[in-house]
């Protein structure tokens, strides 16, 4: 049973206080007795009883009815009548103020029990029905999405605000009337207008079908729009995606359909900015690829070159004398052969690296390379007055990869080296590579008496584009890194002893040749 204060109003002060008995025995706690409406109101604002026991005929010029409308107005706290007459005038009357119950007079206890039982128990599910009420209004007042209720017969009950703003009509206005003349929508493709989505849930009584998009047609566009009425630049509305479901009542039965609508423009916008950003980066990596793509060609091409150009020289120097010797001549001309063969390859290389693949994996003698290399460089050795000395100890040096790009890698650093040593007033000019073997793999160490490293953290000195020259491009490293990294390696850069600067990349230990 629920224990419940309440508020006993009777002007028959012995019937009065023979009700207050029998409540006070049901275990309910009595907290005011009036005789008249007036006082009743005003009990009943400052107590806040649970429930009001009412005699329609009271003292004073309010009767009953009245201050039952009062007090359900101001708090609605639930009120029983108690009557002596039991007519259909005064009923009625009484009906209007949504009573909780009749008890008739002279009261006999087991009725009174169960009318204050009832009264108690459907007062706490309208209580809980208004909260769940109020939380559903909340909801539906909060989210981004319009809604819109309507009954079995495809009738609007309910639209909240989002829906107001998307259709132009206000709930109000739209109450009533049919769906179709509140969301009028077009399919979004084929601009024909679109079956009433509720109409169609209705008829399945499919709790939720798969949602569709339309396009929204504003107020005033409702009922001409049609396929040859509305294309291109005259496209109004808004698209949106639509979902229904249908409200099923206690009997299994379809009472009525929930639509609900978002807008998806504001959506599809940021879907295209993103979209547009990506392109834009595409475009903007591909255009940095590209500069350094060339960038990388022109370092890369110049050493060949020069070579060239100074041998064409020697050649033509050689034949504009009397008696040139044809066999020296000849010895030049090779040379620019094989410098301008060197310089295609090396395209071909630096083209197969901004693929980021070996452009031809095979087999390569590391301390063959740097033979080679050395001898590419011999020229600038000596025009440096650069003491050469090599330490090749890789035992087996066979290391998987791209001979022309670890040539590439290799060249760089000695040409670096050299470039490090062209201050006049250096007191050793001293060139070294070691090679040597070990689990690690394979390491080469390119060593020079140069000034050092003029940054305190080296890695910096692999960014593409840093350079400290006056003509420098700033690739030289920056390849060499991706060379060495392409192969599964890592190059570094330390100080030297006493002095200058150590480049040494390490390759992986090839398969079987450890
Ligand atoms: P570039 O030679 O065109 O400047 P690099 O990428 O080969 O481009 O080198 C970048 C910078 O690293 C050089 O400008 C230089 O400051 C520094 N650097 C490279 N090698 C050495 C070295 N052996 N000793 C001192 N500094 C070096």
């Amino acid at each position: 049973m629920i224990a419940a204060r309440i508020l006993i109003v009777e002007d028959d002060r012995i019937v009065a206080r023979d009700i207050q008995h029998q409540v006070s025995r049901m275990g309910h706690v009595v907290v005011g007795l009036s005789a008249s409406g007036e006082e009743a109101v005003r009990l009943a604002g400052s107590h806040q009883p649970d429930l009001v026991l009412m005699d329609i005929r009271l003292e004073g010029e309010m009767d009953g009815i009245e201050a039952a409308r009062r007090i359900r107005d101001a708090q609605r706290i639930p009120v029983v009548f108690l009557t002596a007459y039991a007519n259909d005038d005064v009923v009625q009357r009484a009906s209007l103020t949504e009573p909780f119950g009749y008890l008739l007079k002279p009261l006999e206890e087991p009725q009174m029990r169960t009318v204050i039982q009832m009264a108690l128990y459907k007062q706490a599910s309208d209580a809980k029905l208004r909260m769940s009420e109020r939380r559903y209004a909340a909801t539906l007042a909060s989210i981004r999405d319009g809604v819109i209720l309507c009954d079995r017969d495809g009738r609007v009950d309910f639209m909240n605000r989002v829906a107001e703003a998307m259709t132009g009509w206000t709930a109000a206005e739209a109450a009533g009337r049919p769906l179709t003349a509140v969301f009028v929508a077009v399919d979004e493709e084929t601009l024909e207008p679109q079956e009433d989505f509720s109409a169609l849930v209705r008829r399945s009584g499919a709790l939720a079908p798969p949602e569709r998009l339309s396009r929204l047609l504003p107020r005033g566009e409702a009922g001409e729009s049609t396929r040859t009425e509305l294309t291109g630049t005259e496209l109004t509305g808004i698209v949106v995606e639509e979902r229904c479901s249908a409200i099923i009542d206690d009997r299994g039965e379809v009472a009525g359909a929930i639509l609900v609508f978002s807008d998806l423009t504001q959506r599809r916008q940021i879907a295209e900015t993103l979209r547009k950003a990506q392109t834009d980066l595409a475009r903007i990596s591909r255009l940095t690829m590209m500069g350094e793509l060339a960038a990388a060609v022109a370092h890369e091409v110049n050493q060949p070159l020069m070579a060239i150009i100074t041998n064409a020289g020697t050649c033509l120097q050689r034949l504009s004398q009397p008696e040139p010797d044809l066999g020296k001549t000849r010895a030049v001309a090779e040379r620019i052969v094989r410098d301008a063969q060197r310089a295609g390859d090396v395209v071909r290389s630096i083209h197969a690296l901004a693929r980021r693949t070996p452009a031809d994996p095979g087999w390569v003698d590391v301390n063959a390379l740097v033979v080679e290399t050395l001898a590419l460089v011999r020229a600038e050795l000596r025009r440096a007055r650069i003491a050469l000395e090599t330490d090749l100890q890789a035992g087996p040096s066979r290391v998987h990869g791209d001979r022309v790009q670890l040539q590439q890698l290799v060249l760089n650093l000695v040409m670096n080296a050299i470039e490090a040593m062209a201050a006049p007033d250096l007191p050793l000019r001293r060139l070294r590579i070691v090679t040597a073997s070990g689990d690690g793999g394979i390491s080469v160490r390119v060593e020079d008496s140069g000034p050092g490293i003029a940054e305190s953290d080296p890695d910096v000195l692999f960014r593409a584009f840093y350079t400290t020259k006056p003509s420098g491009l700033g690739m030289g490293l920056s390849i060499s890194r991706s060379i060495v990294e392409l192969h599964g390696g890592r190059l570094t850069a330390t100080p030297g002893t006493p002095c200058g600067s150590v480049f040494e990349f390490v390759l992986p230990p090839s398969p079987g040749e450890t």
